[in-house]
């Protein structure tokens, strides 16, 4: 009767792949469930955009599911962003060191 219920229990465990995308996604709720594929070295996982509003999925290794939670749009969208952020930034700095030396501050 016991080995039967084990047996069963068993039975019923998810096997390797789904336990690790079940432990993925509790991690990065971003991944779509039943998207790990392949094994070893060759295996993706799905993502789906985390962009307000967009639909879009994306492939991605499953090592990367961690920074991957955007297409490839508005990931291309967030790096412009980004680099205008730094380019503003810089832009301020160096507006700031130029005036110190006009006003002859070290
Ligand atoms: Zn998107």
């Amino acid at each position: 009767m016991t080995k039967q219920i084990t047996k069963q229990l068993r039975k019923k465990l998810p096997d390797r792949p789904v336990l690790e995308e079940a432990e993925l996604i509790e991690r990065y709720p971003w991944i779509v469930p039943g998207s790990l594929k392949g094994t070893g070295n060759n295996r993706t996982i799905r993502i789906s955009c985390q962009h307000p509003g967009c639909r879009k999925t994306r492939m991605t290794r499953p090592q990367d599911a961690f920074q991957v939670q955007l297409c490839h749009k508005h990931q291309a969208e967030q790096n412009a962003q980004k680099s205008r952020e730094r380019r503003k930034r810089w832009r301020v700095k160096d507006k700031l060191r130029r005036k110190a030396v006009r006003e002859g501050k070290p």
